[in-house]
């Protein structure tokens, strides 16, 4: 990783110390400090605060136990994390992870992005992340069920519609939210819509949120790429994963004029040179909750199914990396501007190693960091909020609309900012300092807290 200004080495040093070991929350930590020494410059007060101290510092870490019984009446434990990054411009607001990889560095780096994040909406939402090492891989129904009410007997004291507003995130859709809010509403006597985001339809949930992230990459993609006079309108696109955000980023590319021609999940990747066939991609990801080799399987002679590999060798004119952290390193950026890949948008949180970031940088490859470019999930639970507290529920167009006007709010505020920091097309620069300007003002107003 470059090098830090002097006056935020020292900063980032103490990160370090503080937090030995948590190499993800190290890396989101820089990427950050790294944007903001032309800010220092501008705005001596925020060094004089402290600001960018306090802000690398969660407000509040909670770590439990999560025991819970499995079908075969062994009990299993787990640990859950939430962490309280910043409370600034609103309540905590992020998803909760569940995934084996999870530990507290994870959920630091998340929580931390979070912050950033949300405030780039314009949205007033502070920042925080949670989650669970737990693994719902193979797990039943029941086995979820009785793990999320776990999970929820201990987390229901720590959050509330003014306090910490989870949602999902990897490992966590609207069945874990469904389970979690039943045993929230039984703990407290309360029905509380606005404690949790990302739920169904039915109950308090908006509609679009569910599409929200995957939309949103596609949206920002789609500005990112007006603002060069050009459009997704016959690009060739790789997405990714096959979750939540990469579905229904495909999904939006295909309307938006660009065929996918390739999507993955951890076991390898799927090529159909058609275009990934969406009605199939959710039936084996959403229905049967299957591996995406059963797409190339029931594909026949016009997919192929690449086991193992990497999904960045095939050729493409846009990536959108929207499967996890770090998963596109310097050897798949090289490949990758080799092949012509012109831009990049980060779907994922962090999916873009440093050293691939500067390999597109020095190609001149359009690049939009997560922060950016998957803020549409948050924005979205920020409308299920607004929704929720006025005991409304607006209809999909209204809430797309809502969704696109963010996405391209978002996009011209980066673009302004980076302009005004003489780093003109550098979307990493113009989401920091604009996220972060919006805290560390808030911050500010609220004394020393
Ligand atoms: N997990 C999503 C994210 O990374 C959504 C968070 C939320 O809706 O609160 O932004």
């Amino acid at each position: 990783m470059p090098n830090l200004d002097d006056r935020l080495h020292d900063i980032y040093a103490e990160v370090l110390h503080r937090n030995p070991g948590e190499g993800e929350f190290h890396q989101a930590v820089h990427e950050v400090l790294d944007s903001l020494a032309p800010v220092i410059d501008k705005r001596p007060e925020y060094a004089d605060e402290a600001v960018f101290r306090r802000l690398c510092e969660p407000e509040r870490q909670i770590i439990f136990r999560v025991p819970w019984v499995d079908d075969a009446g062994q009990v299993q434990v787990n640990r859950g994390f939430r962490v309280e990054f910043n409370s600034a411009l609103g309540p905590f607001k992020g998803g909760m992870r569940f995934h084996p990889s999870v530990y507290l560095g994870i959920v630091k780096f998340l929580g931390f992005e979070q912050i950033f994040k949300n405030s780039l909406t314009g949205l007033p939402m502070g920042g925080g992340k949670g989650g669970s090492d737990f693994d719902p891989k193979g797990c039943s129904d029941a086995e979820i069920m009785r793990f999320c009410q776990s999970m929820m007997t201990e987390l229901h004291r720590h959050i509330g519609e003014y306090t910490d507003v989870p949602a999902g995130d990897i490992g966590v859709g609207g069945r874990e939210i469904g389970y979690l809010f039943g045993q929230y509403k039984r703990l407290t006597n309360r029905y509380e819509s606005g404690v949790l985001t990302g739920k169904g339809l039915t109950w308090g949930g908006s509609q679009v949120r569910k599409e929200a992230t995957g939309y949103g990459a596609a949206f920002f993609t789609d500005e990112m790429l007006k603002a060069q006079g050009d459009s997704f309108d016959g690009k060739r696109v790789v997405v990714s994963g096959s979750g939540n955000v990469a579905i229904y980023a495909v999904e939006k590319v295909h309307q938006l004029g660009g065929t996918v021609v390739a999507c993955s999940d951890s076991g390898g990747y799927v090529v159909d040179e058609s275009g990934i066939d969406l009605d199939l991609l959710k039936e084996v990801k959403e229905v049967r909750r299957a591996r995406i080799h059963e797409y190339a399987t029931a594909r026949g002679n016009c997919a192929t199914y690449v086991d193992g590999g990497t999904i960045w060798d095939v050729p493409c004119d846009i990536a959108l990396p929207c499967a996890t952290q770090n998963e596109l390193a310097a050897d798949h950026a090289v490949t990758l501007v080799k092949n012509g890949c012109r831009a990049v948008a980060e779907g994922a949180n962090m999916p873009t190693t440093p050293d691939a970031v500067k390999v597109f940088s020095d190609a001149k490859v359009l690049f939009a960091p997560g922060k950016a470019a998957n803020a549409g999930g948050v924005a979205t639970s920020g409308l299920e909020m607004q929704q929720n507290a006025s005991r409304d529920s607006w209809s999909a167009e209204y809430t797309e609309t809502r969704l696109g006007e963010i996405m391209q709010g978002i996009h011209a505020r980066c673009a302004e900012t980076a302009d005004e920091y003489g780093a003109p097309g550098n979307y990493i620069v113009g989401a920091n300092i604009s996220g972060f300007i919006r805290v560390a003002d808030a911050m500010l107003a609220l004394g020393v807290i």
